[in-house]
Parts: C-alpha cells; structure tokens; sequence
C-alpha cells in the first residue's frame, strides 16, 4: 500500500475538509476491488452494483484493461492532438463500425464534454441555418458544465447558474405530442437520452425515438441522442437506439465506454459530420492514448465475453428476482439490461441505500423513491441470486 494509510473514518474526515462541498461526504472509501467485488479502507468486502455511476464496465481490475492500460502506458501516455495516436484512430474505427452509418468522431474526456461538443456543432449548424433555440426533457441530464447545463431539466442544479447562451425549451419526457409541438423549423436541435437515467432509470415509451427522429426529419431540427450512461452495452445493445431502429444525427457516450478510464466521444453522421472547421473545437487530453486502449479492450471483451448477451439474461434476472419480492415498501423495478432502479412506495431510498451497504452491497439513492442498479456487465447468476436473497432482509431493515 502507497500512502493510503488511514482508516475510512480518517480519510472521510480529511476528505471533508480538504473538498468543496459540493458532493458532501461519500459513504465508503473504497481502495480496490475484483470482478464484481471492492474491498473498503477497513477491509470490508461488498458486491458492486452500481459500478460507479455504469462505468466500470468489465467490474475491476478485468485483466483485459489492466494489460491494455499498462502496455499502453508504458509506449507512450500522452499524444495531445498536435500529433496522431494509433489507439485513437482504431478506436475511432470501431465506434463506426459498431454504429454502422457514416459519421465522424471527436474524443472528450467526460459526458459533459461530449456533450459540449454536441452542443457546439448544433450552434453552428442553427446558426448557419436560421436557427436558435434547443429542445430537451423535463428530468433529462446532460451534465455540469455550462452548455450541458442548460440542457439539463432539473431546475434544482440549473436555473442557479443561468442565463445560458442559447434558449433551451423543455418538455415532458416521454410525450411525442409535446414534442411536436416544441419543435419549429426554427428549433437547432433536440437533445434525448433513451431512457432518463439521473431521473432514476426512466424509460421512454416505445417508440418515442422514432417519433422523435420523425418530428425532427419533418422540421429540419437536429436529433440528438446522449448515450453517455445508456451505451456501450448497458441495455443489452451496443447502443441503446439500435433498438429502436433510429440514426441520430449526434450521439454523446462517455461513462462505460472507458471502463473506469476517462474517455468521452461525440459522434455526428451525414452532412452533421463535416460541420466543424479546422479549429472549431478541441481537447489537449481529448483521444489520450491509454484511454483509448482501455475503450478498445472494453470492446473486445464485451464481444468476446458475450457481454451485450450477460447484461440482457443476468438484467432480466435481477429485475425478475427483484419484482419477485413482496415487500410493502417496493412498488416495482423498471429498466432494461443491467441498468434498473427498484422503486419503493415512500421515500425511503437514502435509508435502503445505507442498509444494502451495511449488508455488503453498493447500490445509489438516484431519487428519494428510487434505487439504480447498474453492476458491472461481467456480474454472474450466483452475484445476483446473492443480492436477490438478502433484498426482503435489507427492505425490513427500514421503517415503512
Ligand atoms: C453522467 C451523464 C452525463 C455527464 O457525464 P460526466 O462524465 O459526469 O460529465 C451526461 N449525460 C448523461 C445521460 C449522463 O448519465
């Protein structure tokens, strides 16, 4: 061990005074982890059920991504975009290859920067054709930084840090018709996640993309779709949209594409591709080398793992196991794939949170009402009947 040397009640302490407070004061300090498993500072072992907000996608230390991570790392750790790296453009490759349409590709380092290169390219596409202002969801979430923002339809994180720069309308999730009616030929773009996933894992009603692509064909608006938590096999498809058979015209990832390194990508396709100039954005970190080896081992071992086909069988068996429960305080699961929210009949989920953890799981109060579940896409049948056995036991634990 280097320099972690207190306990979890020392580090948490030193935490909170040398922070802003902006995330108050996590609950566990966790100091490695295995597969599925993570160890905190004073020993004690959980199941990971959340993998860092769906980000840790082949669970921890995959030897997958440590190889890649550590050859790589030792070749060459940085490139800056003043020079090309092969592990960029190979990655750059597949994600095209796995969204199977023609497009273009910039790399971040985060969701909101994704997002903010989103955000640049439908300015500069709406300015250049007469248009203003964006459309977004009620309860959608975008990200922190100004542009994504905006964008964001929380007016609890938002409306403290306005005016933003471009108008942005917001609108029910979920509902075509509001949309239609949101959406002119003055409208730039649109931006949706597939399913809401800070809002607690809330999924569109079928067909809702479809609807969507079609009131932005009818108007000339750009659809674009925020893959950052939805992506990268998460709902049992590469990409969440697949599904519902749609070509966006920008796409953001970010989160599990990396498997716990930082990477963010923004992807645009037909005429949208083409739409920055030589110096219209940019990123010094932005296609890092080892970030992009551990994207591309993420990949490879998703496919050659069958993990796309894990997270549809072991996703249907953990929200199987989990309506199963009959418990006064749960009122149902939603989701799809490993990527669900078990929701209760009172706001109970910050005390169910606390008590998953003292029964050895790590599981997020995403809303006052609502449980995530997002494990590692790697989490086998034995992980989930373990979680699944003990959840009447952790529900109990908490007063109705
Ligand atoms: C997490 C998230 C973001 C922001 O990503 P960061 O890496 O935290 O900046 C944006 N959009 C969605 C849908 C997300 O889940």
């Amino acid at each position: 061990m280097t320099g972690a040397t207190g306990t979890g009640a020392e580090l948490s302490a030193r935490f909170e005074a040398a922070f802003m407070p902006n995330y108050g004061v996590p609950p566990v300090v966790l100091t490695r982890g295995e597969g599925c498993r993570v160890w905190d500072a004073d020993g004690r072992e959980y199941l990971d059920l959340i993998s860092g907000i769906a980000v840790s996608s082949l669970g921890h230390a995959h030897p997958a991504l440590t190889a890649a991570v550590s050859e790589q790392v030792a070749k060459i750790a940085h490139t800056s975009n003043l020079f090309i790296n092969e592990p960029e453009v190979l990655l750059a490759e597949r994600l095209l290859g796995l969204l199977g349409a023609p497009g273009r590709v910039f790399f971040a380092n985060s969701g909101a920067e994704a997002n903010e290169c989103a955000y640049k390219l439908a300015r500069k596409y709406g300015k250049a054709n007469g248009r203003g202002y964006f459309v977004a969801a009620e309860n959608g979430f975008h990200g922190r930084t100004l542009g994504a923002l905006s964008l964001t339809g929380k007016p609890s994180i938002r409306d403290q840090f306005g005016p933003f720069p471009v108008e942005v309308r917001f609108v029910p999730f979920g509902d075509a018709d509001a949309l239609k009616s949101a959406v002119t030929e003055e409208c730039a773009a649109v931006f949706l996640e597939p399913a809401q996933g800070e809002a607690g894992v809330v999924p569109a009603p079928d067909g809702y993309l479809r609807a969507a692509r079609e009131i932005c064909d009818g108007t000339g608006a750009l659809l674009v779709v925020d893959e950052i938590q939805s992506a990268i096999g998460r709902t049992g498809h590469w990409f969440a949209h697949q599904r519902e058979g749609v070509v966006p015209d920008i796409l953001t990832l970010a989160k599990g594409l990396g498997g716990g390194l930082p990477i963010g990508a923004c992807v645009a396709f037909g005429e949208v591709a083409t739409v920055f100039a030589k110096g219209d954005h940019g990123s010094t970190f932005g296609g890092n080398p080892v970030a992009c080896a551990a994207a591309l081992a993420v990949l490879d071992t998703i496919e050659r793992e069958g993990l796309l086909e894990n997270a549809r069988s072991a996703g249907a068996r953990l929200a199987e196991g989990i309506a199963s429960v009959d418990h006064p305080l749960l009122a149902g699961v939603r989701g799809t794939g490993l990527w669900l929210a078990a929701v209760f009949t009172a706001d109970r989920a910050v005390e169910v949170q606390a008590a998953a953890q003292r029964a050895g799981f790590l599981v997020n109060a995403v809303q006052p009402d609502a449980i995530r579940l997002a494990p590692p896409l790697i989490i086998n049948a034995a992980e989930i009947t373990s979680f699944v056995a003990t959840f009447p036991a952790i529900l109990s634990e908490v007063q109705p």
